[in-house]
């Protein structure tokens, strides 16, 4: 599959590595919207949180258990901000699910 979150995962593609277990991997992301910008994903590709189902529902809970870690590793302390986009009108460029953890400011109300 010609995935780029994917050959991240098997190590094709070099990335910037923050946190690592079983069943995710957070790495910085390559083009920072914020002082701290990290990207967790499912080890096991999953188009988006739109294809959330019965059979993966175990998976994408281990990834958010992940999350609290996954900002701690990457050295932020006042608060940080979760978002996964979906799909065309959600902005989603990577179609395997990820959340993007931003911090390391005070960020904006703005939301969309
Ligand atoms: P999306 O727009 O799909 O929610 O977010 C995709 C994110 O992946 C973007 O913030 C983009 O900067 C990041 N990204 C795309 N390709 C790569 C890559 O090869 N390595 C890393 N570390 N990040 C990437
Ligand atoms: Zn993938």
């Amino acid at each position: 599959m010609n995935c780029i979150f994917c050959k991240i995962i098997n190590g094709e593609i070099p990335s910037s590595k923050v946190y690592e277990d079983e069943y995710c991997l957070a790495f910085k992301d390559l083009n920072p919207a914020a002082p701290v910008h990290v990207l967790v994903v499912p080890k096991t590709h999953i188009e988006s949180l739109d294809c959330v189902n019965g059979e993966n529902i175990d998976t994408v809970s281990k990834v958010i258990s992940a999350i609290p870690a996954v900002a701690k590793e990457a050295g932020i302390q006042n608060g940080y901000r979760v978002i996964t986009n979906i799909g065309e009108d959600g902005g989603q460029t990577v179609k395997h699910l990820h959340f993007h953890i931003l911090g390391g400011k005070k960020l904006t109300e703005k939301l969309n």
